[in-house]
């Protein structure tokens, strides 16, 4: 790349603004100061060029925000706030300087959104691909994380927002399809995906919500993770999984298999939750069934067998 990694290193750090009383960019380490009664949440998430992206599909702006928002989605997803991030990249060699600035610029965008500021990382030069590495960090109050393994019989099981958005985007882009109005949008539902950093907020602050999770391989394999993790199982109503109107339009013109797309496709990041029956959460959600004490997940209505099925 032409800009020199400590030329880089200071371009980063004067676009972030670090928070009063916290050591960020610039030293061996940055400087967290913690509270009591709070626990930190840390996550990190590796992005490889040829495998999680292709340089010729995605601009360097929606690439910076899609490597920010699945972080933070990280900690959304346990109910936390997410309090800093950490950027490793590795350059490849000819990569110009612009690319990079772009995708500094959409990492902030995110960023700025939710307010988390970026307190430091690593650079380095890359002799194959571009590799993006981010470190999420997060807190709670103690013991108020909301865990994969917290399901209970009875429970319903619920989503925010609507699902499938993103695997009809993926499809749009890999099919080249005319863009119109509603295959942008889902094209940006796939890009640049919004984390429910608020919703799990709300969500954490209320007892009867038990276990929560965010969904980024598609609802049939995410859900039994919080399944297994609980040794319940679970009856879906196939016809309660929330769509928006763009993806439903986009399916019918394509003949799209609604149920397949919207179970199986990934990269929504919304947040699945599990609830008692009595708890009315102040958030837009959908219910979409019922967890039961006998192991097993159960699709109901649609007219496919959605038994075995994991990704799209
Ligand atoms: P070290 O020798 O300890 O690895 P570096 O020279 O790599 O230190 O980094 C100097 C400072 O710049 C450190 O505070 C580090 O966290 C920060 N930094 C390096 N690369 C990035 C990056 N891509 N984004 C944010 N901060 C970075
Ligand atoms: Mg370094």
């Amino acid at each position: 790349m032409e800009v020199g990694e400590f030329e880089l290193i200071d371009r980063i750090s004067s676009s972030f603004h670090t928070p009063k009383g916290v050591l960020g960019i610039g030293d061996d380490c940055a400087v967290i100061p913690q509270r009591q009664g709070v626990d930190t949440l840390v996550s990190t998430d590796m992005l490889v060029e040829g495998s999680h992206f292709l340089l010729d599909d995605v601009s360097p702006w929606q690439l910076g925000w899609k490597s920010a928002a699945v972080n933070i989605s990280d900690i959304a997803a346990m109910g936390g706030r997410p309090t800093s991030t950490f950027l490793s990249i590795a350059i490849p060699e000819n990569l110009d300087a612009g690319w990079m600035e772009e995708f500094i610029r959409g990492y902030k965008a995110l960023s700025d959104r939710f307010n988390v500021p970026l307190l430091g990382g690593d650079t380095t030069s890359s002799p194959g691909g571009l590799c993006i590495n981010v470190t999420v960090v997060g807190e709670i109050s103690s013991g108020r994380s909301r865990l994969r393994s917290k399901a209970r019989p009875g429970d319903l099981v619920c989503v925010t927002g609507t699902l499938g958005d993103s695997a009809a985007g993926l499809q749009l882009i890999l099919r080249n399809v005319e863009r119109d109005e509603d295959s942008k949008w889902l094209i940006d539902r796939h890009y640049c995906p919004i984390p429910r950093v608020d919703e799990g907020l709300r969500l954490s602050a209320m007892e009867g919500v038990h276990a929560m999770m965010d969904i980024s391989d598609g609802v049939g394999s995410d859900l039994r993770h919080i399944l297994k993790a609980s040794s319940v199982g679970a009856k879906i109503d196939i016809e309660a999984i929330p769509h928006s109107p763009q993806f439903l339009r986009v399916c019918s013109r394509n003949g799209w298999d609604v149920a397949g797309l919207s179970v199986g496709g990934g990269e929504d990041y919304e947040l699945l939750f599990t609830m008692a029956d009595d708890c009315k959460p102040d958030i837009p959600y959908t219910v979409i069934g019922v967890i039961c004490p006998e192991p097993g997940l159960v699709w109901e209505g649609g007219d496919k067998d959605y038994s075995g099925f994991r990704h799209f």
